[in-house]
């Protein structure tokens, strides 16, 4: 079409999430008629992201610092401790504003199906956390899916040892993995609504 450069452009836009062939043509066309306002600052942004951000060794959120503003920030009720599935699930629920503890970024739930055990996922920081002490309440923000809960039943048998009170979001929300799509309203009732675990 325009050769190599664009071919190349093109193909790794296809790979982004939400896009296919037909957006990525669109995009890669949209930034090429004005490079120097489109995609200099945006070749500029992925190299700085790139660089700096990196999981929080504590808490398993993405941010340039260490540790993550969230977990360095001190208004923040560290007695509250949300676990979360994915960072995208922090996002959301950071985005409606409805949780003021701290979380914990699982990076996955147990699943036989593809093949991911407890060694995959983020545990052994956790219980590290709820060993050092402070945490007095861990909510489980888990998919309502039987991967959500199977992960749920496993993580409270390890929880269940330090004596903290544990619940989980209400049922019946569609949280974990969409809570992305979930408006501020429903993810603050589904907080709102959790029950001992
Ligand atoms: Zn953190």
């Amino acid at each position: 079409m325009g050769g190599p450069e664009i071919e190349r452009l093109i193909g790794l836009l296809a790979k982004l999430p939400g896009f296919g062939p037909r957006s990525a043509r669109r995009a890669a066309l949209r930034m090429l008629q004005q490079p120097e306002a489109r995609m200099v600052p945006l070749a500029a942004a992925l190299t700085d992201a790139a660089r700096a951000v990196q999981p929080c060794n504590q808490c398993g959120n993405l941010d340039s610092r260490e540790p993550c503003s969230i977990c360095a920030d001190p208004g923040r009720d560290r007695s509250l401790l949300c676990v979360v599935e994915g960072v995208g699930d922090l996002w959301a629920l950071e985005r409606a504003g409805v949780h003021r503890g701290l979380y914990h970024v699982l990076g996955g739930t147990l699943s036989a199906l593809a093949g991911t055990g407890p060694e995959d996922l983020n545990v052994a920081a956790l219980l590290a956390r709820l060993e050092s002490g402070g945490v007095a309440e861990v909510i489980l923000a888990l998919g309502a899916t039987v991967d959500g809960a199977t992960t749920a039943h496993w993580l409270l048998d390890r929880l269940r040892p330090f004596g903290v009170t544990v619940t989980r979001v209400g049922q019946g929300v569609p949280i974990g993995g969409a809570l992305d799509v979930l408006d501020d309203g429903t993810l603050a009732a589904a907080l709102r609504a959790r029950r001992p675990a």
